[in-house]
């Protein structure tokens, strides 16, 4: 095949992806896009790489893959409380395969379009097989959500419920399994990793509200603890509360508390809220987070088990902490 029928061929399957936003003065076709960026308004950029065998299986279904490469970098835009506007996309491919085109374009086409975010830039290459996604949104300047202003007193919250996709990673590389799980859990489980659920809606409703924020793509604690790095302050984290699936109640509490608390990949929000929002975030969001412990000014993480007794984080565990 020669290289321009090549091109052709991913054009036509990347063609769904460039419907028209106002904002893009130029999409695909010259040398740069050109972008307007609203009024009073800041841009976010994120990039994330996925490459086969180190982020994905190689058997995963392209169309979840497609739908995955982007959900990461829209995560990235929720924790900033940004609405998302365009993307670029640098695909290394081994091979010009049609039935992975199709269903890796389908399947990016498909989050594309729900959140309304263009492809406005790209590139092909052949090599391993490697995904590059750029998102890129905006903000009002002084309403994005940074990591650096949460303040003793504040209240942590999580979207959504954690340890899904870590628990479905451990299942698929057969180094963990729970005789409580039925076929249906583990598909669930297994669907919470291949397309987690950007948290747009409630990112942006956040701008302004929440004091600081992040998404939890290498676990609650590693993430949580970007925050208190970046804010100087501590953290206790109430065990009881850490929200589980149905999938995972089942399973024992303190095997799904660790999955909760140290596996990545659930793309949920987890952000703090100052004194005088708590009664409006309880209101306003009660069904799509969970309270799970306030900003204090310990140094690192503490958890409160179920006698109400402090526990010290060590290393990747924890362990009882007399008090
Ligand atoms: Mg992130």
């Amino acid at each position: 095949m020669t290289v321009l029928s090549e091109f052709s061929l991913i054009q036509h399957y990347f063609e769904q992806l460039s419907t028209q936003r106002d904002d893009v003065l130029l999409g695909i076709g010259d040398d740069c896009a050109l972008l307007q960026c609203p009024a009073q308004h800041v841009i976010a950029v994120s990039i994330d790489t996925l490459v086969e065998n180190i982020h994905f299986f190689a058997d995963v279904d392209p169309e979840h893959l497609g739908y995955k490469s982007l959900a990461v970098g829209l995560s990235d835009l929720a924790a900033m409380g940004a609405q998302p506007a365009w993307f670029t996309l640098a695909l290394t491919l081994p091979e010009v395969n049609e039935n992975w085109l199709k269903g890796f374009s389908q399947g990016l086409a498909k989050l594309a379009k729900k959140q309304n975010i263009q492809l406005v830039g790209g590139d092909t290459t052949r090599g391993p097989l490697t995904i590059s996604i750029q998102v890129h949104g905006f903000v009002p300047a002084e309403k994005a959500l940074r990591r650096s202003g949460a303040q003793v007193g504040d209240m942590i919250y999580v979207t959504g419920t954690l340890g899904d996709a870590g628990a479905a990673l451990q299942l698929q590389l057969q180094k963990w399994n729970n005789v409580a799980l039925n076929v249906e859990d583990k598909s669930y489980l297994r669907q919470r990793l291949e397309q987690p659920t950007p948290r747009l809606e409630i990112g942006q409703e956040l701008a302004g509200l929440a004091s600081a924020a992040i998404d939890i793509s290498d676990g609650l604690l590693a993430d949580l603890g970007h925050i208190l790095d970046k804010s100087g302050v501590g953290a206790r984290l109430d065990l009881a509360k850490l929200p589980l699936s149905l999938a995972m109640s089942k399973v024992d509490r303190k095997t799904a508390e660790r999955f909760a608390l140290q596996s990545g990949d659930d793309y949920e929000l987890c952000f703090t809220v100052p004194p005088q929002y708590f009664s409006e975030i309880e209101q306003r969001f009660k069904d799509q987070c969970t309270l799970i412990g306030t900003i204090t000014d310990d140094q690192g993480i503490y958890f409160i088990d179920d006698n109400d007794a402090l526990i010290a984080l060590k290393g990747t565990g924890y362990d009882h902490f007399p008090v």
